[in-house]
């Protein structure tokens, strides 16, 4: 059995965030509020000891719109946030489907590009975890994504002929890299590629690479729901809430040290027609949304990049065959909430 070993192992996450105030409309965000972040309470409680004199126990917090989302950073150190905000602009800008001038807008338009090594490195990988999902992951849906509105949230429900139009496009073994000159090529006319599952992750990665890099080891990032606790809160794991998908009542609390924790869900970005529910993750076989039963994914991994992959990945899957898929990781924790156990 193949097992990946992942890339980011020396990562700590976690962090504390309330977004409960954001825009739930305008920002993703809110909606992903599977998990909610660290209190308010904890958050309070170590503001006041701060002010009682403890002053090593002060954490800083900022959030700033990146990719579509809000980031929010917390940190005893006051230097993350910028840190953080910096490098993931870095990457939204070469990997941003949205930002023409990104290197992903670019391949997208032209068909073929010399790219940067990063940029080849993350095509390598959505190609690694295609054959992994035996296609269930699939970043070539960028096309069908543009066709059912996900992409400038214009929904509608296409006809039949469209999305087969539009299928025959989605074929990630059509694209060719060339490792040496890091090009990578579309072998077939009209494909597009859509990082949107697996860049954030990598992002915060590099994010917490970054910090690592500064000196800084305890921070807690959440980029729109996804989120990196690095090192401890103080003596303390980083404490995360999960929330019930449907209900929005706190379900239970994770504790994490350096690990990341990504969910892909169907309630947060869908639109509902003649009484139908349709998700922004698709099948890639077929071109629908996904309906493998699934309400929810939460993946916990030590990096990122897999954590984000793997999480939409088992939500096209299924419960059986997504548990299948995740024993290929190491130190991987999946928990899914189908329809009927919800
Ligand atoms: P995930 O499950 O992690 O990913 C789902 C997304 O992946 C879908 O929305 C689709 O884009 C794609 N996808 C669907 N099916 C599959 C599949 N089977 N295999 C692989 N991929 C699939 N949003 C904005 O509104 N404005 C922006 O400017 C913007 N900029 C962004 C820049 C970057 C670099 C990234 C990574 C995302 C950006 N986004 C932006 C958000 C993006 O469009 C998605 O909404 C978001 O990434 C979905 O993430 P998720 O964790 O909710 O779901
Ligand atoms: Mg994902």
């Amino acid at each position: 059995m193949l097992i990946r070993e992942s890339k980011f192992l020396a990562y700590s996450v976690e962090r504390i965030a309330d977004i409960k105030n954001l825009n739930a409309k305008r920002y993703p965000l809110n909606a992903k509020s599977f998990y909610l972040f660290v209190c308010n309470s904890i958050f309070c409680i170590l503001s006041f000891g701060f002010l009682c004199g403890c002053q090593t126990k002060q954490f800083y917090t900022d959030n700033r719109l990146i990719m579509g989302t809000i980031v929010e950073v917390t940190s005893p150190n006051q230097e993350a946030a910028s840190i953080v905000f910096n490098e993931l602009e870095r990457i939204e800008n070469l990997l941003s489907k949205y930002k023409p001038t990104s290197e992903i807008a670019q391949l997208n338009k032209l068909g073929k590009l010399k790219t940067s090594p990063e940029t080849f490195y993350i095509i390598k990988e959505s190609k690694e975890f295609w054959q992994l999902s035996n296609g269930a992951f699939d970043i070539t849906v960028g096309p069908l994504v543009d066709l059912w509105g996900f992409t400038d949230k214009n929904y509608s429900v296409p006809g039949d002929g469209e999305i087969k139009n539009k299928l025959n496009l989605v074929a990630s073994d059509k694209i060719f890299l060339q490792d040496s000159g890091n090009v990578v090529e579309f072998t077939l006319s009209g494909m597009k590629i859509d990082l949107g599952a697996i860049a954030k992750g990598y992002a915060l990665d590099c994010a917490v690479r970054k910090l690592k890099e500064k000196g800084i080891n305890s921070c807690l990032i959440n980029l729109g729901g996804q989120v990196y606790c690095l090192g401890r809160k103080f003596s303390q794991p980083w404490k995360i809430a999960i929330k019930d998908p449907r209900g929005g009542k706190v379900k239970g609390y994770l504790e994490l040290v350096d690990k990341s924790v990504a969910t892909s869900g169907d309630y947060e970005q869908f639109f509902v027609k003649n009484n139908k529910r349709y998700v922004h993750i698709l099948n890639p076989k077929t071109g629908y949304p996904a309906e493998a039963g699934v309400i929810a994914v939460t993946v916990i991994a030590p990096d990122g990049l897999t954590a984000d992959a793997l999480s939409t990945a088992i939500f096209v899957l299924g419960k059986e065959k997504g548990e299948a898929l995740a024993k290929k990781f190491k130190d991987v924790e999946v928990k899914i909430t189908n329809v009927q156990n919800n």
